[in-house]
């Protein structure tokens, strides 16, 4: 696909194209950020004025049970379950991506206390999303055991990290700034021959990459919806435990929403049996509510389709930018092999950021993450060839005019 009608044609060819129409999309702008904050569907904006006003105002209380209010992050769960390789009754979608990794940490190393006391080490990687070193490393301080954090990296790789220390293996399926993209099965069962369990953040994967949380013999797995879900921003996220471990102990998060009866108003606790123990307390119930029609969307479409079609935006991003900006100094910093990367491609500039402002100025938006790294999400659900290749073109213009350099780009916003 070298010309712009060769992207049209691929256009009319491609069977997800109709599923944009599901989403509302702003005119003249080209939204390559889906994997940050992903786009409004057009069903959301009706659902919430009915939550709002018929289930909150007109039912009020009566729409924990009358509306299905109480079952919600069960009952969606359920849904979101058949997009990662999960069964129903494994997955309540509940509170944010940090909590739930807080929680699946708490829940693995009691896990280990019991089957292997002595092992005291986690391992992450140094280039993961910062939240989960960070919610790694409160764990640590909290529990005041001697544990500590063992960081992957290009030094360190995980062959070398893996001994029979290593209590829990902490890892982002999908990195976020580069795209590169973990063999979940292969990482699981080399984790799992060293004796240690695995939790994998899906926040870059769950709508984006087929993954198979039971098929790769996968512990625990946590994720957002606000991203490749659709589902609005700070929608809650998912927790996903292999029925193996689900009734073994419970998470330190024990909130009433987590008792077997919450309403028998006990005063000693008693986790649920199931998934249900991983919830904490009362749900935001409107936001958690248009979950669904994200969801919806995305369980219309076909994995496989979304696979293939998100490898071929991500090929002909990285074929038109390195043509056509061949004289800029970019450097790609997703792996070029498509098994190896996810729905993202990143590329390196020595003034990122402020090419970043002057393309979401043109209406290209994508974002920048330290350092120096302009990052474009390829979302299939609702981007076509002819956009990858218009955005390429204000890119091109942006760094053929040097209009990046005018001074208003170089000023920071809080969130970049
Ligand atoms: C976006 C993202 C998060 C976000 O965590 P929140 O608690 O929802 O803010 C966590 N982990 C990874 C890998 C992410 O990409």
């Amino acid at each position: 696909m070298h010309t712009r009608a060769d992207c049209q044609h691929a256009d009319l060819r491609d069977p997800l194209a109709p599923l944009r129409q599901q989403f509302e999309l702003p005119d003249g702008i080209i939204y390559l950020d889906g994997n940050s904050l992903g786009v409004l569907p057009k069903a959301a904006a009706a659902r919430a004025a009915s939550v709002v006003t018929q289930e909150w105002g007109s039912g009020l209380i009566r729409s924990w049970n009358t509306a299905g209010w109480f079952d919600l992050p069960a009952r969606l769960g359920d849904k979101l379950a058949r997009l990662i390789g999960a069964d129903p009754g494994q997955v309540v979608i509940t509170d944010t991506t940090s909590l739930n990794l807080f929680k699946a940490l708490a829940a693995a190393l009691r896990i280990q206390q019991h089957a292997a006391p002595e092992r005291r080490v986690i391992v992450s990687e140094r280039d993961n999303f910062p939240t989960d070193l960070y919610m790694i490393q409160g764990m640590i301080d909290l529990l005041q055991q001697g544990y500590e954090m063992r960081l992957i990296d290009e030094q360190l790789p995980l062959e070398q990290a893996l001994d029979d220390s290593v209590a829990v293996v902490a890892l982002s399926h999908v990195n976020y700034r580069t795209g590169h993209l973990h063999d979940m099965a292969a990482v699981t069962a080399r984790a799992h021959s060293h004796g240690a369990l695995t939790i994998w953040d899906l926040a870059h994967s769950a709508g984006a990459v087929p993954v198979d949380l039971t098929g790769s013999n996968a512990d625990f797995a946590v994720g957002c919806t606000y991203k490749y879900l659709n589902a609005g921003p700070g929608a809650p996220a998912f927790i996903w435990v292999a029925p193996r471990h689900t009734d073994q102990f419970w998470q330190p998060l024990s909130g009433w929403w987590s008792h077997q009866r919450p309403f028998d108003m006990a005063v000693d606790y008693e986790p649920a049996a199931g998934i249900r123990r991983y919830l904490c307390g009362t749900q935001p119930i409107v936001s958690l509510s248009l979950v669904e029609c994200g969801l919806d969307i995305a369980l219309a479409a076909d994995m496989n389709e979304v696979r293939k079609k998100s490898l071929a935006l991500g090929d002909l991003f990285i074929q038109l930018v390195e043509s056509r900006c061949a004289q800029h100094p970019l450097t790609l910093v997703t792996p070029r092999d498509p098994a190896r990367r996810g729905s993202h491609v990143s590329f390196r500039h020595p003034h990122g950021y402020q090419v970043m402002q002057a393309l979401i100025e043109r209406g290209v938006i994508g974002d920048y993450r330290e350092p120096e790294v302009l990052r474009f999400g390829l979302t299939p659900l609702y981007l076509g060839y002819a956009d990858v290749w218009d955005a390429v073109q204000v890119l091109k213009e942006v760094l053929d005019g040097e209009t990046w350099k005018q001074e208003r780009y170089s000023r920071r916003g809080a969130v970049t």
